[in-house]
């Protein structure tokens, strides 16, 4: 695979020193990860305006690049697609009029510290706010890039007694932060009283570690990791050229392990928001048997308004995915609902018009075809699981479907209120 290439960085002046051995240790990057500017400077050409820019900015958001990610980044262009996403910018100090703080409500899903419990069936559980690199684009940065914490052992337990309160919940997500900022030890104690949970079915890891820090996904934690199958990690890939030798390699030792890699990208302006680079980007994960499985819409988050592109943007991309790659290559495009309504998955429209006879359709060529539907449309089921409870909707348009509902409203309808008045 000639376009997975290794990261050089000898050539750079903060690195020059550096021996392959400090290189490939994921403690010394953390250790010695670009926080200030003069090491910037031994990084990348800054301009004296830029220089002036990042110290307002430096004033109010820390800026934390590891070694490795610093040295993907291009030295003269200041438009290079992984500087935008490392190095601040005057644009971050621009507060929107639509900035939230917690757009998605996480905290206001949070029963307890670190749980946010918003799906029926599953909880985000973020065990940190520390991550290796702050990356400029981070939705959570009400939190990561400010104080530096773990979840503390007694809030851990908190949450793990949340979750076994919850017989319902069956998917637990680790986030943060980046749980993998956690020692080996101390995941696994979570890892660990997560699995003696008997209703818990899956674990998932959200990390971007594999692109900004692949050194961490070392042998110990892949044979560690793999002791709490059924396993999943959720990682950040934005751009092709974050796909290097190093990450390849991060990415099947974990896949080598059984732990199933999926990607999770964010549209970011200037940085991902054209469709041949999302195309290159979701063939090269293949590549590195890595899925791809969203592209989320930027999210209204303080501090990033500027990476924000129109959702018709992402639209586009998806109409310039599917048929003109393998379907395997195809993330789903998805809007995280201000205010928490979870995500919502947008695309491009295929059905063009129907009857109660047939439907039009179109596909990605353009060609217009009939799909008959059948003479008795109605169809019944009689499994097994229709006639329980469990893999029933909870609620939502599904009820709606079953007849066990018929109406969604919102709470507090004006309408309903003066109805009340009238009868008085
Ligand atoms: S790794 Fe994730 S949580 Fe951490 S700063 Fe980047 S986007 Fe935010």
């Amino acid at each position: 695979m000639k376009i997975i290439k290794s990261v050089r960085y000898k050539h750079i002046p903060l690195f020059r020193k550096v021996t392959s051995e400090e290189w490939n240790d994921w403690r010394w990057q953390m250790r010695n990860a670009v926080h200030s500017i003069d090491d910037l400077k031994r990084v990348v050409k800054l301009k004296k305006s830029e220089v002036k820019d990042l110290e307002n900015c430096l004033k109010r958001f820390r800026m934390a690049i590891t070694p490795y990610y610093a040295a993907l980044m291009d030295r003269e262009y200041r438009l290079c697609s992984v500087r935008l996403q490392a190095v601040p910018t005057l644009h971050e100090l621009q507060d929107d009029i639509d900035d939230w703080d917690d757009p998605l409500a996480e905290d206001v899903d949070s029963p307890v510290p670190g749980i946010t419990h918003r799906y029926p069936d599953r909880a985000l559980f973020m065990v940190t706010n520390i991550c290796s690199m702050y990356c400029r684009h981070c939705t959570r940065r009400r939190m990561v890039g400010s104080r530096d914490s773990h979840l503390s052992r007694a809030d851990i337990q908190k949450g793990i007694n949340y979750i076994k309160a919850h017989p319902e919940i069956r998917d637990v997500i680790l986030s943060g932060g980046d749980p993998l900022m956690l020692t080996n030890t101390m995941l696994e104690d979570i890892l660990k009283k997560l699995r003696q949970i008997p209703h818990v079915e899956i674990i998932r890891i959200g990390s971007r570690m594999p692109v900004v820090l692949p050194q961490r996904i070392t042998d110990d934690l892949v044979t560690m990791l793999k002791q709490y199958h059924p396993l999943y990690v959720n990682t950040h890939f934005n751009h092709y050229k974050e796909i290097t030798k190093e990450s390849k390699e991060a990415c099947e030792r974990l896949v080598n392990a059984g732990i199933p890699v999926h990607n999770q990208s964010v549209l970011l302006r200037d940085v991902n928001d054209c469709p041949r680079i999302m195309k290159k980007l979701m063939q090269t994960l293949l590549m590195i048997r890595v899925r791809p499985y969203y592209i989320y819409q930027c999210d209204m988050s303080r501090g990033i308004a500027h990476f924000r592109t129109s959702i018709t943007k992402g639209i586009e991309i998806m109409e310039n995915l599917r048929g003109h790659t393998s379907g395997l290559a195809l993330p789903t495009f998805v809007v995280d609902a201000p205010g928490g309504g979870g995500k919502i998955p947008v695309g491009p429209d295929y059905i063009l018009s129907r009857s109660d006879k047939r439907v039009i359709l179109r596909n990605y060529e353009g060609v217009i075809t009939t799909y008959s539907e059948p003479e008795n449309i109605y169809s019944n089921c009689w499994c097994e699981l229709c006639k329980g409870k469990k893999y029933g909707p909870e609620d939502g348009l599904a009820k709606l479907l079953l007849g066990e509902k018929t109406v969604l409203e919102p709470e507090g309808l004006k309408r309903k209120t003066r109805h009340k008045k009238k009868r008085k």
